[in-house]
């Protein structure tokens, strides 16, 4: 569907194309002259190759190139001995981190700043917001899904309204993409995730975040084509594919007989289905109904704010596990703990007391200072990760962050996407391996994306 299935310049070779030169054919029937002449070359080839890896030893290390469908895996060193911080800054180097919500385009609508001319510069640098190119290289995020966000009142507006938004915030991604190409690029398959880190390319894939503009089952092959990945199926309220986890009305019990066929329809076409936001009942139901792997792109664990229906119960936890899926943690005090969740709020009422307005400098310096004494940070984070490789195990818990879609209500530790070194150091202080950390920033992520493909 997409352009990239022909971008492989060695997809018209046959495999007959791989084999070592003396092997084929043709080789056998050259006379003595033309073979000793070939011999004496392969052995002044060896001879100089020798030599430059004499000279460069580092190039002992790079990947061999490999036929079509092979993986080339990014070499990694070996970080354990140094101190977490200098070993986080290590690994990062050959781990590209994938973050599956980053609310950056919605937040450009908000700010007025889309579609103004000269928006793109935003995503080079931008003052206030939690993403951008500069920090984004920092921090390590190279994968870095862009939430197609519909607010669910546009639930309530005419039909297309949705559909329209939708495709203008994903015009919104493809114009970052198109104007920085040496920068950014619009990911359509996993793959493109490694490939673009190792040319220094952040990658921006999309997710959509409430089902809304799915009006008709085709319009899930559509918004496919347009590069969606994954969908969000409900947001705040109940939408006519599934409940959510905030509406009280329980409108279908779970998910609907529609949301039941566009469950299968992404299934089909290759969009993972994202349960975060839904009602428990709505999780089930696509648990049921899915024969893919599912994904919570930004929900963390129940076990530290009981009661609150947005974060996952263990018993979902462990059945999203089951079924080769993966919940990916959120940053937010909304989501750390009931205590957490407490002192935003008494913080903003303090906010609010001293006529700070929201979006202003001083509003974030007062934001930090209150939220630095109350004491949240990397460690209640890493916590909820903690718990997730406990009860479902390590395969199944990777990062969603939710930057951009959360305010200031964000751990001063882990307040933008320069920042997970600090999250990467806590854990590997808590005794985490490589190998597990590596499928913290990405490769649980990316094996689900695989699955759904
Ligand atoms: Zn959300």
């Amino acid at each position: 569907m997409d352009g990239h299935a022909s971008s492989n310049i060695f997809g018209f070779l046959s495999p007959h194309d791989f084999r070592p030169l003396h092997l084929q054919n043709g080789f056998r029937q050259q006379g003595f002259h033309r073979h000793f002449s070939s011999v004496f070359f392969m052995v002044m080839l060896t001879f100089f190759s020798l030599l430059l890896l004499m000279a460069f030893p580092g190039c002992s290390t790079a990947p061999a190139s490999a036929p079509k469908g092979t993986e080339v895996a990014i070499p990694v060193p070996d970080t354990a001995g140094l101190d977490p911080d200098k070993r986080a800054r290590r690994l990062l180097q050959t781990t590209p981190i994938i973050d599956t919500h980053i609310d950056f385009p919605y937040r450009l609508v908000e700010r007025g700043v889309w579609p103004k001319a000269g928006f793109e510069a935003l995503a080079l640098r931008h003052p206030e917001g939690h993403f951008d190119y500069e920090r984004a290289r920092k921090g390590g995020l190279y994968g870095a899904f862009m939430s197609i966000y519909i607010p669910a009142a546009y639930q309530q507006k005419p039909a297309g309204s949705a559909h329209a938004l939708a495709d203008s915030l994903i015009d919104l991604v493809h114009a970052v993409a198109r104007a920085y190409p040496d920068k950014f690029a619009v990911a359509y398959r996993a793959d493109d995730i490694e490939r673009n880190f190792q040319k220094g390319i952040v990658s921006l894939p999309m997710g959509m975040e409430n089902g809304a503009p799915i009006e008709t089952l085709a319009d899930v092959a559509y918004f496919h084509q347009r590069g969606i990945r994954y969908i969000t199926l409900a947001h705040s309220r109940d939408n006519r594919i599934s409940d959510s986890s905030y509406d009280t009305s329980r409108t279908h019990g779970g998910l609907s007989d529609f949301g039941r066929d566009v469950v299968r329809e992404m299934n089909r076409v290759g969009i993972m289905v994202d349960v975060s936001h839904l009602s428990d009942q709505a999780i089930w139901d696509v648990l049921a109904v899915s024969t893919r792997p599912v994904i919570a792109t930004h929900s963390a664990c129940r076990h530290f704010t009981p009661g609150f229906e947005r974060n996952l119960p263990d018993t979902l936890i462990r059945a999203i596990a089951q079924k080769g899926g993966v919940i990916q943690v959120p940053f937010s005090h909304y989501f750390i703990s009931t205590e957490s969740r407490r002192a935003f709020r008494t913080a903003e009422a303090r906010m609010k007391e001293q006529n700070i307005p929201k979006e202003s400098a001083k509003a974030r310096r007062f934001m930090e200072k209150e939220l630095t004494r109350a004491g949240f940070s990397v460690r209640h984070v890493a916590d909820h990760i903690d718990h997730i490789r406990r009860i479902a195990g390590i395969d199944h818990v990777g990062l969603g962050s939710d930057f951009d879609g959360v305010g200031l209500a964000i751990p001063p530790d882990l307040a933008d996407v320069s920042m997970y070194p600090n999250l990467i150091a806590e854990l590997f202080r808590r005794g985490y391996t490589d190998e597990e950390v590596r499928k913290v920033c990405y490769l649980n992520a990316l094996r689900v994306w695989k699955a759904n493909e």
